[in-house]
């Protein structure tokens, strides 16, 4: 019998748990028992419409059984099974999920460190049985399938499948134990206690029951009376068959009955992640729709979260029984990142996907949910603000592309959730605490935008807002400028540019003066427009900058920031979307000051200023010269 070959990510993973320094190797009962009751969900959900399923709710089961002369520890299941494709394609290949696609790049030096990584951030389900196991086999047998599968592996070296006997559908998981060593006692996996602690600890609200013989003591009767005629007693051991989990899911117990503690168990257990979620919100409804949730607010973006990949939604239960994984309609795109469980009475189980978007109880939950998770996230917000941050740099994007998207159809919804970075203050702060900070007399909410907050603080156009001792917000992201666009404004207050040309902080007066000193410098600012050779539109005399020589600007509604972006996208016009960009001299500036003297006396020596000037204002823009040797050159002949 031919073996065959794990692929190669899968071998190194399996790699990982054989020689696992791991110290929550007990872990992999869990990750068995979770697969096993996944499968009697999809078996229960298919003998809602399938009569020839032939099992009632009752019927189903887990059971743990151990056999201490072969080292044995079974988990048994009578949940769907696999075919033999089945057996190959999900416990041949691991990493479906790009487990460790990830973490590929990884040295050997680092390995230790990424195999807890790994293990701690995805879980490894079924592979994990090799922590504690020599010998793994499976056998299953898929519903609707005559006969059943082996599939044998003992390691690295690879796995068999092989047809053989099973009389009813489901499926064997048969764990042969490694030898104990001086440190670690796996044959601690076959007493009935230590697994019944196990189960205690990670599956007790697995709703199907588990259950495992368990060895209790108790008095019996010998027959035999003392001399004063009482029966004789005695203590005798026996194993009796025991359901040793709770089943009540956890999201149907009270605060009191759950956690947040074991609700960050679950969470992490049932969908895949390492860390603690930021937040738990637990819904108990009654009324027009009755229904139960558990949400969860992870703490950090899946791996996939920004890619076509990922699949929001949360999980749905109807009275218990899982109708669909991830049923999207519950959840608003703004909110894609939230993970949870749904279980309502009142939703119709035989529903198609299809149907189940225009189903009218399903709308109500998902408007509750919104405002629910909507309304934890400001108390995160408000009471903890270092989480809340946390929360806020795997999300923010995700928040931020909600105000945006549907031309701005949840932006009252999310603009209290959204934080920038504040020139000032050198933190993120909301809307709201910038709005509150705000001298009277100061009439708009100023912004700056560059690749980062750092060089936003510090682009030359924000001089002349900052001598009024105005703050600015610092936007980083591409989607920023596009927020503060749909927004408009904020309690009335618009959102200002500190590159547009009008930043609304001069009287009438200073303007009419500003258009005098224009004037008056008609011949320079022609000349040096002359030399720019269509990069700018315009060349003005600066009103912003108080110490930088120079800045570039734009006009109208595209900034360059945007430009930037719109550019970005893969197979964008390069001719459309193109800011109207206005060069800025600051008069003052002893360099201006040079060039404009120049111009006069040595029109030559005038134009290479003028052309080193405004290659500077793109620099500091985040423009780059098209040709930055020519500018090297420029720059050297001025010597
Ligand atoms: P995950 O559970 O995250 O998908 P696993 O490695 O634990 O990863 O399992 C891989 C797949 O094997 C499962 O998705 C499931 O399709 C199948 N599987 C595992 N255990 C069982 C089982 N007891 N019954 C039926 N299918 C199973």
């Amino acid at each position: 019998m031919a073996k065959k070959q794990f692929k190669a990510e899968s071998k190194r993973l399996l790699d990982m748990m054989i020689n696992s320094i791991y110290t929550h190797q007990e872990i992999f009962l869990r990750e068995l028992i979770s697969n096993a009751s996944d499968a009697i969900d999809k078996l229960c959900f298919l003998s809602l419409t399938d009569d020839k399923v032939g099992m009632d709710r009752s019927d189903f089961r887990i059971r743990i059984l151990t056999d201490k002369d072969n080292r044995t520890l079974t988990v048994s299941d009578n949940g769907v099974g696999m075919t033999a494709e089945e057996l190959e394609k999900n416990l041949g290949v691991i990493a479906k999920s790009g487990t460790l696609a990830f973490k590929k790049e990884q040295d050997a030096d680092a390995m230790d460190k990424a195999d807890i990584d790994v293990i701690g951030q995805f879980g490894v389900g079924f592979y994990s049985a090799f922590m504690v196991a020599k010998k793994v086999v499976v056998i299953s047998r898929a519903y609707g399938a005559e006969s059943a599968n082996r599939w044998e592996s003992q390691g690295t070296d690879g796995y068999t499948v092989t047809p053989c006997e099973k009389e009813t559908v489901g499926t064997d998981v048969i764990l042969t134990l490694k030898d104990d060593t001086e440190e670690e006692n796996y044959g601690d996996y076959l007493s009935s206690w230590r697994l019944k602690e196990l189960v205690k600890k990670y599956s007790d609200y697995v709703r199907w029951p588990i259950s495992m013989e368990v060895e209790t003591t108790r008095k019996v009767d010998t027959g035999e009376t003392d001399e004063n005629g009482v029966p004789k007693m005695s203590w005798e051991t026996v194993t009796e068959e025991q359901v040793v989990n709770s089943m009540v899911p956890l999201w149907q117990r009270s605060r009191k009955e759950a956690s947040d503690e074991e609700c960050a168990a679950f969470y992490k257990e049932s969908f895949r992640d390492g860390e603690d979620p930021v937040a738990v919100i637990r819904v108990n409804a009654e009324g027009a729709v009755s229904y139960r949730c558990l949400l969860f607010v992870p703490a950090r973006a899946p791996y996939d979260f920004y890619t076509r990949e990922y699949q929001p939604g949360l999980r749905l239960y109807s009275n218990g029984v899982m109708i669909m994984d991830k049923c999207p309609d519950l959840l608003p795109e703004c909110f894609r990142f939230v993970r949870g469980v749904v279980d309502s009475p009142d939703l119709n189980l035989n529903i198609s996907r299809e149907m189940l978007q225009h189903d009218r109880q399903l709308k109500l939950i998902a408007a509750n949910l919104e405002k629910k998770i909507k309304a934890e996230l400001s108390k995160l917000m408000e009471n903890d603000r270092e989480k809340y941050e946390k929360f806020y740099r795997a999300f923010g994007i995700q928040l931020k592309y909600g105000v945006v998207s549907d031309y701005g159809m949840k932006r009252d919804l999310l603009t209290d959730l959204l934080l920038f970075w504040s020139a000032d203050k050198e933190k993120l702060i909301s809307l709201k605490e910038y709005a509150e900070a705000m001298p009277t007399e100061q009439t708009r909410i100023y912004y700056a935008s560059a690749e980062t907050a750092e060089r936003a603080a510090k682009l030359p156009q924000t001089e002349q807002v900052r001598a009024h001792s105005f703050d600015i917000l610092c936007f980083d992201a591409d989607v920023d400028e596009f927020v503060a666009q749909i927004l408009g404004a904020y309690e009335e207050k618009p959102f200002c540019n500190v590159v547009s040309q009008d930043l609304g902080l001069e009287t009438d007066e200073e303007k009419e003066k500003a258009r005098e000193a224009d004037e008056k410098n008609r011949e320079l600012l022609d000349f040096v427009l002359s030399q720019a050779e269509g990069r700018v539109a315009s060349v003005k005399i600066s009103r912003k900058l108080k110490n930088y020589a120079v800045c570039l600007s734009s006009e109208g509604e595209i900034t360059l920031e945007m430009e930037k972006y719109f550019h970005s996208i893969p197979g964008a016009d390069p001719n459309a979307m193109k800011a109207v960009r206005v060069l800025e001299l600051n008069m003052d500036h002893p360099a201006v000051q040079k060039l404009a003297v120049a111009r006069v006396q040595d029109p030559e020596r005038a134009a290479v200023m003028a052309k080193v000037l405004l290659t500077q204002a793109e620099l500091a823009a985040g423009v780059a010269p098209e040709d930055p040797a020519a500018y090297g050159e420029l720059v050297c002949s001025l010597f």
